[in-house]
């Protein structure tokens, strides 16, 4: 049986980090698609095309894994892509608690469906969509992490040029 993990975020934009979790994820399951969560009460720098758009471009060169967007609940897109596992990163204890609740929740919501947590990499630890984005919107240096695709689309998106 084909292994299949979902590895839902907002990625807005996607991180090093962010693939140095799909990278050690892959080696665990057949296929990963990572998915972009369509929310209406959360709007990011980004469009959810646009990010989608960068994922894409990023994960073109990775065999088994591919992005997708999706509506509604995430229990739900996992059995509709026959997927068995929730992937997700974890980076300090301060993650814990909310990864903790929404794993004990969506075990309450569908029972087939794992939650598997990855460590991050030391190296990515302070790594975060939303630091980044705060460190570009003030011209910060944000070289090695975020592959290059994504930093050309933050110098376009926030007008200006990047250390
Ligand atoms: P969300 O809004 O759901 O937290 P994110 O795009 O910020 O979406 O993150 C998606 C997943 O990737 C989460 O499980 C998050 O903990 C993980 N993640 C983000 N950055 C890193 C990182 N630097 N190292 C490891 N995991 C990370």
């Amino acid at each position: 049986m084909e292994r299949i993990a979902i590895y839902p975020g907002s990625f807005d934009p996607v991180t090093n980090g962010h693939l140095d979790i799909i990278k050690r994820g892959v080696k665990l399951f057949d296929t990963i698609i990572v998915a972009i969560l369509i929310n209406p009460r959360k709007t990011g720098l980004f469009t959810v095309e646009e990010r989608l758009d960068m994922l894409n471009e990023t994960l073109k060169d990775i065999p088994h894994v591919r992005a997708e967007s999706f509506e509604g609940l995430l229990v739900d897109f996992a059995a509709q892509k026959s997927a068995t596992a929730i992937l997700r990163g974890l980076r300090a204890v301060s993650d814990f608690e909310y990864e903790f609740q929404m794993a004990l929740m969506n075990r309450k919501l569908n029972r087939e469906i794992q939650s598997v947590y990855l460590m991050t990499g030391l190296r990515w630890i302070f790594t975060s969509s939303s630091i980044i984005k705060e460190a570009a919107l003030f011209g910060g240096d944000i070289n090695g992490m975020v592959p290059p695709c994504v930093k050309k689309r933050l110098e376009e998106k926030l007008g200006k040029k990047l250390g």
